[in-house]
């Protein structure tokens, strides 16, 4: 089982080949973060490895401990970055249909600067 094919012509596929403009937060050799265009809470920011991966399955199963190493790090300097790490945040990466992921491009949603509530919606 591979799981779906990644397509190049994906939103952050764009935002990654500088197609579309982005709000930088963060960048390195492995890892994009930027801020999500419809914020859903005062601190959201999107986190991305560079590599071609529809999901953390993907990413999981195919990327390089070296990749893996700086997504994870680059989480915690984003936390940082927003101020965000003494009160706390979020972190959600939405996978396939029933996980409501829109984007197939990898991507944590990092949310903080408030109370972020419920951890899932209960329907
Ligand atoms: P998901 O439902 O987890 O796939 O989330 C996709 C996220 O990408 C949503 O929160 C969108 O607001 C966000 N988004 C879509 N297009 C852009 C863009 N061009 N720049 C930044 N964020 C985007």
């Amino acid at each position: 089982m591979s799981g779906p094919a990644y397509d190049n012509n994906n939103i952050f596929a764009k935002v990654l080949r500088g197609e579309i403009p982005c709000n930088k937060v963060y960048e390195d050799e492995h890892t994009l973060a930027f801020e999500d265009i419809h914020p859903q809470a005062p601190v959201h920011t999107l986190v991305i490895p560079k590599g071609k991966y529809v999901s953390m399955r993907d990413f999981a199963a195919k990327g390089s401990d070296a990749e893996l190493a700086a997504f994870v790090r680059a989480i915690g300097k984003v936390a940082a970055i927003k101020e965000v790490e003494d009160q706390g945040f979020r972190i959600i990466a939405n996978t396939g249909v029933d996980g409501g992921q829109e984007v197939p491009h990898l991507h944590v949603h990092l949310f903080g600067g408030r109370r972020i509530g419920r951890m899932i919606a209960q329907n």
